[in-house]
């Protein structure tokens, strides 16, 4: 169970989808929306419809879809809207990470990172937000990185991917603004999820990625740990509450430190 600080008003009752849900953080904005009251639609290429869903607590509905496919998302908003009803929250966390030099990069590495983490995010926030449009309501946050705007070594794809979403969802949010939608991002540095721990090939990988490393550019991390999901999941939960109602086209870094504020 996540740590849940506490929830906001207005929540309870509202429909939320959000894409990665299997993985690290989105498994933990899951939580967080179902404890506020949200009903959520858990999707995930990686989840199995009801057999998924006692994972969590609360009202959650797993679908599989790949975000990447424009028939799939189409069909699984759609399946959503008619199971739970008309979606109040989107959250693009689905997200993949190849690691490796540019110099050595392959044309799959790069175009399926592109493909996963940009042009998911845009099939995703192109389908929810249309339906959201008439309803002249809505909030979208899209999970970006803190790699978008500090550059990182063997992460080019990556940090390309996580820079276009980021201007992505600004411009989606100018665009909806008029409509009363907000469109957000959330900045997580490393955070202690299997996308991470997944490249910890031994020694004491946390430790460098705390202290940083001076053959790999890295300040470290100011505030001495990895962000823990919930700390991604919190920051999501405030971005998407009425509370935040007059906050669009922002970039809410949550890194402890590790990109200086930028
Ligand atoms: P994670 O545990 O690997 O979760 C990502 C989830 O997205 C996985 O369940 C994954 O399934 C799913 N996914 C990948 N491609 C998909 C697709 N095409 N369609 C549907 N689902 C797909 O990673 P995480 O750390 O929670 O990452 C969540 C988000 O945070 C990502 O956007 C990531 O880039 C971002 N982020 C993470 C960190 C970090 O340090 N962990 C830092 C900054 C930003 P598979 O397991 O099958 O791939």
């Amino acid at each position: 169970m996540v740590e849940v600080n506490g929830s906001y008003d207005g929540m309870s009752g509202r429909r939320a989808l959000v894409t990665g849900a299997a993985g690290g953080i989105g498994g933990a904005i899951v939580e967080v929306l179902s404890a506020s009251g949200v009903a959520v639609a858990a999707v995930d290429r990686d989840v199995d419809g009801p057999a998924d869903e006692g994972r969590w607590f609360g009202k959650v509905v797993a679908h599989r879809a790949d975000v990447s496919d424009p028939d799939q998302v189409e069909e699984v908003v759609d399946a959503v809207e008619r199971d739970l009803g008309p979606i109040d929250y989107l959250v693009n966390c689905a997200g993949i990470l190849r690691p490796g030099e540019v110099l050595g990069m392959s044309d799959e590495d790069w175009l399926d990172t592109i493909r996963v983490n940009a042009t998911g995010v845009f099939l995703v926030s192109r389908a929810v937000v249309r339906r959201m449009v008439p309803r002249r309501s809505g909030a979208v946050v899209t999970i970006g990185s803190n790699a978008a705007g500090t550059a990182r070594v063997n992460m080019a794809a990556y940090a390309a991917s996580k820079a276009a979403v980021t201007a992505f969802t600004r411009c989606l949010g100018l665009e909806v603004a008029r409509y009363g939608i907000r469109c957000n991002v959330v900045a997580p540095g490393s955070t202690d999820t299997p996308m991470v721990t997944a490249l910890w090939t031994g020694g004491d990988a946390e430790r460098v990625s705390i202290d940083g490393s001076l053959e790999s550019f890295r300040t470290g991390i100011p505030l001495g740990r990895l962000a823990r999901p919930a700390d991604v999941a919190n920051a999501v939960h405030f971005l998407l509450s009425d509370q935040a109602a007059h906050v669009t086209m922002h970039d809410l870094t949550v890194d402890g430190g590790a990109a200086l504020g930028h």
